[in-house]
């Protein structure tokens, strides 16, 4: 007989509804019209059935979208169907042991919504506050004013929320470094737990790539990208913030548990339209749409249609390409432990060459990131990317029926 399979302790939850859709963004997400959410909610329902048994949280992220958007009623019965799915919940909110995100739009916060979510054992929020200057806000096609976020935060104090991210954008068309400077005094005078940056990307076939195309806006072109990113840690690092990922900064203690589990390369499993995971090895994605998700589920079939898994050196350098956006970098031994490779074996000249142009530190036992390797991060990264055959299935890897 089999042994049982072991605990998967991180669960990715994707609402893909979005109250409306910013210029920017090339995220899966639709407009939400309450029947079509009542249906995708019920496949829900039935997809964290399936992997329900696979599953002993230590941290959940609902992502999305906005899954902030969701009603009262629709919150409550999903919450009521996850712990009733996943018994160990219970004692880990009782035990203060579980992280669970929601992430939220400004204009989708209520003062019931999150009291609800705190009474349910949801005790980190992740808002999308991206600037507190509404002309920007408007740029983004963003739907809420700096106003609504200030307000925001309030509800979501007085509910009992003292985990909190708030997201911003910087190098946005228009945006000068005074501005971006007032937001980051405004966001750390918030005293929120930890912040995420991200300078703005023109994705194809949105509105603002189609405006920066016909002329419309202008893009902000370095050095002031960079600029502003280096102010950003200069003023949170003053502020007692420490960075832990290229993106992220925090309190120390307040690090995202459940990002830091991914770019380490651990498992998590993921549902929803479009939500990813990594279970025993094999990575998965399902459908990228609503009605294929709901159609699928309804069908009685799994809504993984990507599942694959890497061999074992394209697995290690996919690993070393996250881990090193950390600041944490990669310790020499735990990475061999963990993918059976030495670093300096299995990319000797690209660990001379990335530290002779100081874009990485190697001192053989642990590899990091400079302060000028994280600016060209992505390039680096590619130096340990190996394309190798990659074996596909049909399963879902967590579904346990
Ligand atoms: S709220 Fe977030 S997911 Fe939704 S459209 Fe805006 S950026 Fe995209």
């Amino acid at each position: 007989m089999n042994p049982p399979p072991h605990a998967v302790r991180h669960l990715y939850v994707h609402i893909p509804f979005c109250a409306a859709k910013c210029d920017y963004c090339a995220f899966y997400s639709e407009p939400a019209q309450s029947e079509r959410v009542e249906r995708f909610l019920a496949a829900l329902a039935r997809e964290i059935e399936k992997v329900a048994a696979r599953l002993e949280p230590e941290t959940i992220f609902f992502g999305g979208g906005t899954p902030s958007i969701l009603t009262l009623a629709q919150f409550e019965k999903l919450l009521t169907h996850l712990r009733a799915r996943i018994p160990s919940l219970d004692s880990q909110i009782t035990r203060h042991e579980l992280e669970w995100t929601v992430e939220m739009n400004p204009a989708t916060v209520s003062a019931d919504k999150a009291r609800l979510l705190r009474s349910f054992g949801v005790n980190r929020a992740s808002m999308g506050v991206q600037s507190f200057d509404d002309e920007l806000l408007q740029q983004l096609g963003r739907v809420h004013t700096a106003a609504m976020a200030l307000e925001s935060i309030v509800l979501l104090r007085a509910a009992g929320f003292d985990n909190l991210n708030l997201d911003f954008i910087f190098a946005i068309p228009g945006q000068t470094q005074a501005q971006w400077e007032q937001t980051l005094r405004q966001a750390i005078a918030l005293e929120p737990q930890h912040l995420s940056t991200y300078e703005l990307t023109y994705e194809d076939d949105t509105p603002l790539f189609r405006r920066l195309g016909a002329g419309g806006v202008a893009r902000l072109d370095e050095p002031v990208p960079t600029a502003m990113y280096e102010r950003m840690l200069e003023l949170t690092a003053e502020a007692g913030f420490r960075q832990y990922e290229i993106s992220n900064i925090a309190r120390p203690g307040r690090e995202c548990r459940h990002n830091l589990n991914a770019w380490r390369g651990g498992e998590y499993v993921g549902v929803g339209p479009s939500a990813c995971g990594f279970v025993d090895g094999w990575r998965y994605r399902n459908v990228p749409d609503i009605d294929a998700y709901i159609a699928r589920i309804e069908r009685g079939e799994s809504p993984a249609v990507q599942t694959e898994r890497l061999s074992p050196r394209a697995r290690a350098g996919e690993l070393a390409a996250f881990a090193l956006r950390m600041n944490e970098g990669i310790e020499a031994t735990a990475f061999e432990r963990q993918t059976g490779f030495r670093l300096d074996r299995l990319w000797p000249d690209a660990l001379r060459d990335l530290a002779g142009h100081e874009l990485v530190a190697w001192d053989g036992n642990r590899l990091r990131l400079t302060p000028r390797g994280r600016l060209l991060a992505d390039t680096v990264a590619e130096a340990f990317i190996i394309v190798d055959k990659t074996e596909t299935c049909s399963h879902h890897p967590a579904y346990v029926d």
